[in-house]
C-alpha cells in the first residue's frame, strides 16, 4: 500500500451537533490519515453514530467542518459519497431479496460493473451463501452482505458503525478478520463500545464520552502510558496505610490472605520499590508480579472521569 504522508482521509474540525436541546457532539476535532484503522470507542449515547452520520452525509452538523478525502461533507456530498463506504448501525437489509439481487440493485444505483459484484462476494466470503435470500442468512452473513454493499463502489474510506454488535463469538472472529483485511487497503473508521475490539483491529483509538473526545492515542502509546498493577504476597499482614506510602501509589487492595494488589500511576517498574519496602519492614516476599492494567480499565477510567 502506498502511503502518502500528510494525506488525510478524514478531517473533523470543531464539529457540534444538537438534536433540539440535546447536545450529541460538542466541539469534536480529529484527523485520520490515509490507511489508518481507527477505533471510535465510547459508551452508548456517546455520539458515535451521530459523528458517523455526519461523515457519511446522512445528517448535517450544527457547527464545524468535516471533510472526507478532502471533500467537504456539506458542500461536496456527492464526492464524499463516492469515496465512502458506510455500514450503518442497524444495517437495513431487504430480507426478501436474494444476496445477489440486493447487491445488483445497489450496484445499479452506484453504476458499478457486474464483475465487481462477483469480486465483493468473493472478498467478503459470501460465495457459499450468495444464492440465498438475505432473510435466510445468519447475523454474521448479513453483516458480510452489509460490508459487501459498503465496498461495492471501491471506496477509499470505510465507515463502519458497530460492525460486530450482536454477533456470536465465531461470527465475531470472522468479521474482525474480514475488517482487518479490508483495512490493509483502505482507511477504516469503526465504532464500538468494546475495548477489546479496538485492541484486535485498530492502530489507533479515539475515545468519545458524552459528545466529547476524551482520548486520541495510538494503541502502542496507550499501552505504554497505562498504569501498572503489582501483585505481592508477603508472609504477614500489612496495613494498607503503610503500602499507600509507596511512591506513585494509587490504590491498595488486600485481595486474599496476605496478597495485595497495588496500582501505581507510572510506567517505571515498581517491583523493586515493593521489594525494598518488604526488606525495610522485615517482611518476606512470597510472590511478586507486575501487570499492565488492561486497556479496558483505562477506557472505564477515561469515560468515568468525564461524568
Ligand atoms: P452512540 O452511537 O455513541 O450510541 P448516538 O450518536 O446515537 O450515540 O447518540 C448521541 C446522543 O444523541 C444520545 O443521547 C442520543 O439519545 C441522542 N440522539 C441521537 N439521535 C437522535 C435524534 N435523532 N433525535 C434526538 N436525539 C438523538
Ligand atoms: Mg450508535
Amino acid at each position: 500500500m502506498s502511503k502518502q504522508p500528510h494525506y488525510m482521509s478524514i478531517e473533523v474540525e470543531n464539529i457540534s451537533k444538537t438534536y433540539g436541546s440535546q447536545k450529541a457532539l460538542n466541539d469534536v476535532s480529529f484527523k485520520i490519515n490515509k490507511g489508518e484503522v481507527v477505533g471510535f470507542l465510547g459508551p452508548n449515547g456517546a455520539g458515535k453514530s451521530t459523528m458517523m452520520k455526519i461523515l457519511t452525509t446522512y445528517i448535517e452538523a450544527t457547527q464545524g467542518l468535516a471533510k472526507v478525502s478532502h471533500f467537504d461533507v456539506k458542500t461536496d456530498a456527492i464526492n464524499v459519497q463516492k469515496r465512502v463506504g458506510y455500514l450503518p448501525e442497524h444495517n437495513p437489509l431487504y430480507l426478501d431479496m436474494y444476496v445477489k439481487e440486493y447487491l445488483r440493485f445497489n450496484a445499479s444505483i452506484y453504476k458499478v460493473s457486474k464483475p465487481r459484484i462477483e469480486e465483493v462476494i468473493e472478498l467478503t466470503g459470501l460465495s457459499p451463501e450468495a444464492h440465498k435470500k438475505i432473510g435466510q442468512l445468519s447475523k454474521g452473513y448479513r453483516q458480510r452482505v452489509g460490508l459487501a454493499n459498503a465496498i461495492l463502489h471501491n471506496p477509499e474510506v470505510l465507515i463502519l458503525d458497530e460492525p460486530t454488535t450482536g454477533l456470536d463469538p465465531n461470527q465475531l472472529v470472522d468479521i474482525r478478520h474480514l475488517i482487518k483485511s479490508l483495512g490493509k487497503e483502505k482507511t477504516v473508521f469503526l465504532s464500538t463500545h468494546i475495548m477489546q475490539e479496538v485492541e484486535v483491529m485498530c492502530d489507533r483509538v479515539i475515545i468519545i464520552n458524552k459528545g466529547e473526545i476524551v482520548a486520541d492515542k495510538k494503541l502502542q502509546e496507550l499501552r505504554d502510558e497505562n498504569e501498572q498493577t503489582v501483585i505481592v504476597e508477603f508472609d504477614y499482614r500489612v496495613e494498607d496505610a503503610f503500602l499507600l506510602k509507596l511512591p506513585h501509589v494509587k490504590t491498595v487492595t488486600n485481595t486474599y490472605g496476605f496478597v495485595y494488589e497495588i496500582t501505581f500511576s507510572t510506567v517505571n517498574d515498581m517491583r523493586s520499590y515493593v521489594f525494598d519496602f518488604a526488606h525495610d519492614n522485615q517482611l518476606k516476599i512470597l510472590q511478586l508480579n507486575q501487570k499492565n492494567a488492561s486497556l479496558e480499565s483505562l477506557f472505564r477510567a477515561l469515560t468515568m472521569e468525564a461524568n
